[in-house]
């Protein structure tokens, strides 16, 4: 069996020949490792190597590990669903939150995050193949929401997120990630902005993600193994 740090390895050297083969800049793929469910000993395993961004979507499992690791410059990046009751904490402890898919929620973080922190970076969660049991903007209501969310001061909007439909079949992968960045594109050129994020690609999907032009990949499996508890919500 593989290390967690050979594991990590190996995921760092498959971006950077991602990037390659699409003729991107080194670096122009941030990853995001992944940590839910996993200790703050393997996140400051992974710190100690290099990897600075980590990514949570439960908040009571989070939290701890954040207060364990204060000593480290670590970017949380929040990715899960957010209810109502929980913006506080996510507004306080995170750099990023990417999965932010309803104005109310966004207007809840603005208004929470403190003012002696920088704008928390947002992206719009989108449910980008139209399934009815996902949550997220669909394509055609992120138009609606873009000039509320520009209003809101705590807020930096950075770009969309999405978690397409399962599936191992690399064109429909690909399919659902170029929708995804031509919504970005779109929003770019209506309304004058220079939205710079798509965070899309996980360890399942990731190569058809970066060569849809994603910017940051989500990867939890592939670098921590697979996740044996579940966290309660
Ligand atoms: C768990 C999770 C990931 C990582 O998924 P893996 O398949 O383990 O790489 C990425 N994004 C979100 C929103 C997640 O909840």
């Amino acid at each position: 069996m593989p290390s967690l740090l050979q594991r990590y390895s190996l995921q760092c050297r498959k971006i950077k020949s991602l990037e390659n083969k699409h003729q991107l800049d080194e670096r122009s793929v941030r990853l995001i490792a992944v940590s839910k469910t996993r200790s703050s000993e393997e996140i400051a395993c992974l710190y100690r190597a290099g990897q600075q961004d980590f990514g949570e979507n439960y908040l009571q499992d989070a939290l701890p590990k954040q207060r364990a690791l204060t000593h480290l410059a670590i970017y949380w990046h929040f990715i899960g669903p957010i209810q109502s009751n929980k913006t506080r904490d996510v507004a306080r402890y995170f750099q990023w939150v990417h999965s932010v898919e309803r104005l109310k929620i966004a207007q809840r973080l603005a208004q929470q995050r403190p003012s002696f922190l920088p704008k928390l970076n947002i992206c719009l969660q989108v449910n980008v193949d139209e399934e009815s049991r996902k949550s997220g903007f669909l394509i055609d209501e992120l138009e609606e929401v873009i000039e509320p969310i520009l209003s809101l001061k705590g807020l930096k909007l950075r770009g969309l997120m999405a978690i397409p439909r399962a599936t191992s079949k690399i064109d429909e992968q690909r399919k659902s990630f170029r929708r995804l960045a031509a919504a970005k594109s779109q929003i770019n050129a209506k309304f004058g902005l220079q939205l710079d994020t798509l965070s899309m690609g996980m360890s399942s999907d990731l190569s058809s993600a970066i060569a849809e032009g994603a910017t940051m990949v989500r990867v939890g499996t592939a670098i921590f193994g697979q996740r044996q508890k579940s966290v309660q919500k």
